[in-house]
């Protein structure tokens, strides 16, 4: 849910230059991999594919050909752990956050309740059940802090829910801190940083067991956070500002810091993150995870989509059954076996059972 303006000016660019599918010859390179290739598994730190139901009535249990992502393309596309984000649009802010933010988690429960290849994750020990059980572990997190609406005991509330790690901010400023347009609410200051309810929701994050996710948030915040957690941090879908200088994308001593606190930085697939041009490739994804693994190594460099909150998709990624293309992308630049599964998803796993448990 980031680029939607630019990515509507962009669109008709995009269908021109993307021609037939990409993806299609991605799909059939895919299904020539030897076995081991395809069995690399996939965990995708952020969609917004929620919305999609409550907001579009689509069915993530079938095969579609709108959005992104469903179930069926899931499995073809070898995700093993998917994070479903429960996405707070301004237009709630600042009342009526916690009812939408109840709306959308009910979505959750039922469509989880309703798939048998889909269950619900709270710690690291029910993903490999459910994972070795040859289903989708799906973890609840929530993309916006105003679902709190200024409450901690609403941090209880969500955490029972099984929300485990919670953006911080959207892209405007909210009653725990400044994102990155920081235009919200008005009446405040900009640039404050962190609230000192914000200090109380970190403190109570960290002690519940619940990530903090500092995608979105202005830079004053984002490091006012990074010193006030004890526990490490994740930036669930941000890119790399020195490849592309847009202001959701993270500077290198972002992502120095994240990796000194042990934690991992997903990539996002939105093309103006990847790309100044505003289109963007799968060759510019991998491109922003060898710079994270240049800079800071190999073990703090995630993957977040944001498959169904981009309106606009690489060339080669447009939806989530392309993964093993990007595997294969990763394994034929050179990176082993190994360091291609903690990319696409030990790394992130390695920072869930650390603070989740
Ligand atoms: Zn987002």
């Amino acid at each position: 849910m980031q680029c939607k303006i630019i990515a509507v000016i962009l669109a008709i660019t995009m269908i021109l230059s993307l021609g037939f599918g990409c993806c299609v010859e991605k799909k059939e390179a895919s299904e020539s991999m030897p076995p081991i290739q395809k069995s690399i598994p996939v965990v995708d730190l952020h969609c917004d594919s929620l919305l999609e139901i409550v907001d579009k009535g689509r069915n993530l249990s079938i095969r579609s050909d709108r959005g992104h992502l469903d179930v069926p393309r899931m499995k073809e596309g070898g995700v093993e752990v998917q994070c479903f984000a429960v996405w707070i649009s301004p237009i709630y802010y600042p009342n009526r956050s916690f009812e939408r933010a109840e709306k959308i988690t009910d979505a959750f429960e039922k469509f989880v309740k309703e798939n048998r290849g889909v269950e619900q994750a709270f710690n690291s020990k029910n993903i490999a059940e459910i994972n070795g059980q040859g289903k989708i572990a799906a973890i609840l997190v929530i993309e916006g802090g105003s679902a709190l609406e200024g409450k901690l005991s609403n941090l209880d509330y969500f955490y029972d829910l099984g929300v485990r790690y919670i953006t911080l901010t959207w892209s405007y400023s909210n009653q725990i801190a400044d994102g990155v347009y920081e235009r919200f609410p008005k009446s405040r200051k900009s640039n404050q940083g962190l609230t000192e309810f914000g200090k109380e929701v970190i403190k109570k994050m960290n002690e519940l067991g619940i990530l903090i996710d500092v995608s979105h948030m202005s830079e004053t915040s984002f490091w006012q956070v990074v010193n006030c957690s004890k526990q490490p941090v994740i930036a669930s879908h941000s890119s790399v500002w020195e490849l592309c200088n847009h202001k959701r994308n993270l500077k290198d001593g972002q992502i120095k810091a994240i990796a000194e606190k042990g934690g991992v930085i997903g990539i996002n697939f939105c093309p103006s993150f990847l790309n100044e041009s505003g289109k963007a490739t799968l060759e510019d994804v991998v491109e922003h995870i060898n710079y994270v693994v240049d800079l800071v190594g190999v073990d703090y460099v995630a993957i977040g989509s944001d498959f169904d909150g981009i309106d606009s998709t690489p060339a080669g990624l447009e939806d989530i059954v392309c993964f093993p293309a990007l595997t294969q992308s990763l394994l034929e630049e050179g990176y082993s076996r190994n360091e291609v599964e903690k990319i696409m998803g030990e790394n992130f796993l390695r920072v869930f059972k650390e603070v989740c448990g």
